[in-house]
């Protein structure tokens, strides 16, 4: 699943790639994932007869003026205050190319496209296409996705960041917002276990499975413990290591471990700096104990048992 790094990697190729373009045509194969905010705080989804039209109709004509990131979210600020907020779940992720439609189904194609892009858009893993935009001057955006989780929503700006899904999200982890005193008071008041405290969303938001269990080995802290029981100096280095692993991923364009591909359809480069994501029966790094995986609340957590105390 994309997290933070990725999804701040595709906010910055897209950033480059539509800022200023002007929407012409829109089109979309799987109504589950289009949201339609309507002014009056109801939602429809795509499948519902008003927003089939409607969700193409609002978007013409509209012109991008922003591309940012909020936790998992892309959000792609639109002309007249309007916004599209895409979650990008398991499988999702954006690119910039050129496909032709062919029976209602969009075929990747290559004019205007350098050779390297062209192929990029014909691997498997970037040929699921659900969503595609066309801009005025002719270039397009396309949206792959596999397992079709991925949620867009379109509406007025300000209903769609006071949605649920977007007003629930704590702070940001690069932000200033996360400083050690406001970090110290979260730990404090969970009394869950670590690794499920950073994987929760309303507490800090953009962080997953695979940089939870980064951060929690770098800082050699165990998945297992309790957040509340954190010393001073294991809150201190958790602190450090959250914003050191999420800014060297984004500086590698994040981690491709399945599915996730940047806006010009390449993988991630974080991949060769995992310490222990998916590294279960391998040595650690540090000691060379065997790396272990257990289950918490359905989430593997890779660790070490010797670096990682539980008491
Ligand atoms: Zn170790």
């Amino acid at each position: 699943m994309p997290e933070l790094p990725e999804v701040e990697t595709m906010a910055r190729d897209l950033k480059k790639a539509i800022v200023g373009k002007t929407i012409r045509k829109v089109w979309y194969d799987w109504p589950k994932m289009i949201h339609l905010e309507l002014e009056n705080g109801r939602r429809h989804l795509g499948h519902h007869p008003a927003s089939r039209t409607m969700f193409g109709r609002k978007l013409r004509g509209l012109k991008v003026v922003s591309v940012s990131r909020r936790a998992k979210n892309v959000l792609i600020g639109l002309s007249g205050d309007h916004i599209l907020a895409v979650h990008p779940k398991m499988t999702g992720h954006f690119l910039s190319g050129q496909w032709i439609m062919r029976g209602g189904k969009p075929l990747p194609a290559s004019y205007g496209l350098s050779r390297r892009q062209a192929e990029a858009i014909r691997e498997k893993v970037n040929s699921y296409i659900h969503f595609l935009l066309w801009f005025k001057d002719g270039s397009m955006l396309g949206y792959s996705d596999a397992r079709k989780f991925g949620r867009i929503i379109f509406g007025a700006k300000e209903k769609v960041l006071g949605s649920k899904e977007l007003s629930s999200l704590g702070p940001e982890p690069l932000g200033s917002d996360l400083d050690l005193p406001a970090l110290r008071k979260i730990l404090s008041s969970s009394r869950g276990r670590i690794k499920q405290m950073l994987l929760d969303q309303t507490k800090i938001a953009g962080i997953g499975n695979i940089y939870a269990d980064e951060i929690l080995w770098t800082s050699k802290v165990h998945p297992l413990r309790r957040a509340n029981s954190l010393s001073d100096g294991e809150a201190k280095a958790l602190f450090n290591n959250i914003k050191k692993v999420l800014t060297s991923a984004i500086k590698m364009r994040g981690t491709s471990m399945s599915d996730y591909r940047d806006a010009s359809g390449e993988s991630g480069g974080y991949m060769r700096l995992i310490k222990v994501y998916g590294r279960e029966g391998e040595p650690c790094l540090r000691c060379r104990m065997l790396i272990k995986r257990i289950v918490i609340a359905a989430r593997s957590a890779h660790f070490c048992p010797r670096c990682q105390r539980l008491a």
